[in-house]
């Protein structure tokens, strides 16, 4: 884990960044007259999110279906990447070589399929309560594999766990259910890093740490670790969170948006 490096780095990095103001927020869909009842934003804000359904690719592991409030992704969370947690008879099966991590460390977890739907806001909006995240999956990559927020299992350290992530900076979890807790950096090396990478559960999408050609740093977001600011898919801006290089990585204090469910 080249995690000092990269701090390092950040370190140097000019943080010269200055995002849109929300006056630039606009209607997506004026077609959508139905109050949310949990935006208490007026009308002119509602953003539909559903223009990222067709940015999740991993048809063979997730389906995704828009409804008319919210959008449902049913997901064995099973990633597209070759792994050392896979079983050894499996194709994805690859084993660890990678020099940058002496102290790499094998978790006895394999990667398991699992059943995973989440019922996300197709219009997301602030919650006037923010709620923290769950242990467990707190949203879903374009690739089916869960996003866990910054803290271990109960007893475990995540800054040691990080010597137990594979060559694409994931794990799985005592249930076999994979995840990723930083930069799935098969997401950001495939699709750009500075692409949409996946939803949290509020709907917020979460965009890898690159904008605007500036990578950012934990200093360009706020507690919930991100920001309003045009995205490709939303030209006229949207909040969206970002993943940078230091703790807390994915998520900080919470959503900040009214999460849905997940059930497994
Ligand atoms: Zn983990
Ligand atoms: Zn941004």
């Amino acid at each position: 884990m080249n995690y000092l490096i990269k701090s390092l780095f950040l370190i140097l990095a000019l943080v010269a960044f200055s995002c849109d103001s929300e006056d630039s927020m606009e209607v997506k869909d004026d077609n959508q007259q139905t109050e949310d009842p949990n935006n208490d934003n007026s009308s002119s804000d509602i953003i539909d999110i559903s223009v990222l359904a067709a940015k999740f690719y991993n048809d063979d592991a997730l389906t995704v279906s828009v409804g008319t409030d919210y959008i449902t992704i049913t997901s064995h969370n099973e990633p597209d990447h070759k792994s050392m947690y896979y079983s050894q008879g499996s194709s994805l099966y690859e084993a660890y070589d990678e020099p940058g991590n002496p102290d790499f460390k094998k978790n006895p977890n394999s990667i398991e399929t699992q059943n995973f739907v989440y019922r996300i806001p197709r219009y997301p909006s602030e919650a006037t309560t923010k709620s923290t995240t769950p242990m467990g999956p707190m949203g879903v990559a374009v690739n089916s594999v869960a996003f866990f927020n910054q803290q271990a299992a109960p007893g475990d350290d995540i800054l040691e766990e990080l010597n137990t992530f594979d060559q694409y900076e994931g794990h799985p979890a005592n249930s076999g259910d994979y995840h990723y807790h930083i930069e799935p950096i098969w997401l950001t090396q495939k699709l750009g890093d500075d692409a949409f990478m996946g939803l949290l559960l509020d709907g917020f999408p979460v965009y890898g740490p690159v904008e605007n050609s500036t990578r950012l740093t934990n200093d360009d977001l706020d507690d919930y670790h991100g920001h309003v600011a045009a995205t490709a898919e939303f030209p006229n801006g949207i909040y969206h969170y970002h993943i940078t290089d230091d703790l807390p990585w994915i998520n900080g204090d919470g959503y900040f948006g009214t999460p849905g469910t997940i059930t497994k």
